[in-house]
């Protein structure tokens, strides 16, 4: 009985664990759309999969997450341009979170909240790291979800969720106000602060001096890393790829889009937010801060608490 019982067990968790990871693969590969055409205003629907470069249709075999990128080697089956190594890192990264979450809560709901903030996360630091901007229609409904999922799960209490969201986005708009008084310039952007009361929301006011601490950390080594190998002329050039895909996609669309925007008359305006040199982009070592609480909440309090004995 109990043997069964335990193979029962062990197939069923390793059933979830390969459909998990290849589900995020999933989700990765449409996240991948989201980043490349939610900051330019383009359909996320409209049109299917192509090459960004011929404007060839993808097959479906040639758009399996991952694997299509391997067994092409990185390269468009038509034009045989390369393809950013980007797409399938996104795709695993998607994986992978998926994955590591389902090990870590289960089939819970922790896990179902944790794996929405994870993959939002994920389309937020790739857009942030290309544009220098959060698009709103993420975070503003992702602090929405954050107090919802608090009164899903319980963790955190619906209080804390919303204490969060308030004192979160708080405490970043204090610090962008105050820098920019100082320094006159802009060290974060408004795009910061609502993404601050997103992780908020999503893991609560206790959460929120580990998330600053860690994603500060993490972001201060990763500016020295930078600031030290400047020179990285492979980097440079994929993200003008990927540029260029974008200004490709964007003109073959534009004539639609325009079309469109006047029958609806909600034209955004472009706004002129130049960006300032030498610097980086926030979201993507807060998203690493809230990852770390998700997975890490306990051992982190507790070295809070070491921490703070050693003074105390
Ligand atoms: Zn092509």
């Amino acid at each position: 009985m109990n043997a069964t019982l335990d193979w029962l067990a062990t197939t069923y968790h390793t059933f979830f664990s390969v459909f998990f990871f290849c589900f995020g693969a999933i989700i990765g590969s449409f996240l991948n759309v989201v980043i490349y055409r939610l900051p330019n205003g383009l359909s996320i629907a409209w049109p299917g999969s192509h090459c960004p470069k011929c404007n060839h249709h993808i097959s479906w075999y040639d758009n399996v997450p991952i694997f299509s990128w391997l067994i092409l080697r990185g390269k468009c089956r038509h034009c045989h341009e390369p393809i950013a190594i980007r797409y399938p890192l996104v795709e695993l990264t998607g994986a992978i979170l998926l994955w590591s979450l389902f090990m870590h809560f289960g089939l819970t709901p922790y896990f179902v909240a944790s794996a929405v903030l994870a993959l939002m996360l994920l389309a937020i630091s790739f857009i942030d790291l290309d544009n220098f901007y959060i698009p709103d229609v993420l975070s503003l409904p992702g602090i929405v979800l954050g107090i919802l999922f608090a009164l899903w799960t319980g963790q955190p209490t619906w209080q804390e969720a919303l204490l969060g969201a308030v004192i979160g986005a708080g405490i970043l708009a204090l610090v962008l106000v105050l820098f920019q008084k100082i320094t006159g310039r802009e060290g974060m952007g408004w795009g910061d602060v609502k993404l601050m009361g997103m992780l908020g929301a999503f893991c609560g006011v206790w959460a929120l001096p580990a998330i600053l601490f860690i994603g500060s950390l993490v972001g201060i080594i990763a500016a020295a890393i930078w600031l030290a190998g400047n020179h990285r002329p492979e980097e440079a050039k994929e993200k003008e790829e990927i540029k260029k895909e974008q200004e490709n996609t964007k003109k073959a669309q534009e004539a639609k889009k325009n079309k469109k925007a006047k029958e609806s008359k909600l034209v955004e305006e472009d706004d002129d937010f130049e960006i300032p040199a030498g610097a980086i982009p926030f979201g993507p070592f807060l998203s690493i801060g809230a990852l770390s609480w998700v997975f890490a909440d306990r051992l982190i309090m507790e070295l809070f608490q070491r921490f703070q004995e050693l003074f105390i």
